[in-house]
């Protein structure tokens, strides 16, 4: 139901904006869907946000697991190899960055454990 009528409104606003538009003359010059216009990786982006993926290029920041040996902190990677940043205390003022291969978990110098994960290229 709130699905219909949040459809119903933006039906109404964007007969809205056609109305407005064509009363000052310039229906026919509404701005183009930018997806028509984007390439490369501007392009695969707004593809994968459009399918539902809001973290096309893993930019956001992963949340920590137990971080054990047994459990470690999956880190998805495109490639063999993959930097990664620990925030190794909460109140920690400085990150300890270390490489992360394909096959071989590591741990951190706080003690937790990360391993890369093969994720599928766009
Ligand atoms: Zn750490």
């Amino acid at each position: 139901m709130a699905s219909l009528c949040r459809q119903i409104i933006r039906a109404n606003a964007f007969k809205g904006v056609l109305v407005n538009a064509a009363r000052r003359g310039y229906a026919d010059k509404l701005m183009p869907d930018p997806l028509e216009h984007a390439t490369g990786l501007e392009r695969k982006e707004l593809l994968a946000l459009q399918a539902g993926q809001d973290d096309p290029f893993n930019m956001k920041v992963l949340k920590k697991n137990a971080g054990t040996r047994e459990n470690p902190t999956l880190v998805p990677s495109c490639f063999d190899a993959r930097i990664v940043g620990c925030i190794c205390d909460e109140h920690s003022t400085a990150i300890t960055w270390l490489w992360l291969h394909k096959g071989h978990p590591r741990r951190c110098e706080c003690g937790h454990w990360y391993k890369l994960t093969e994720k599928p290229v766009l």
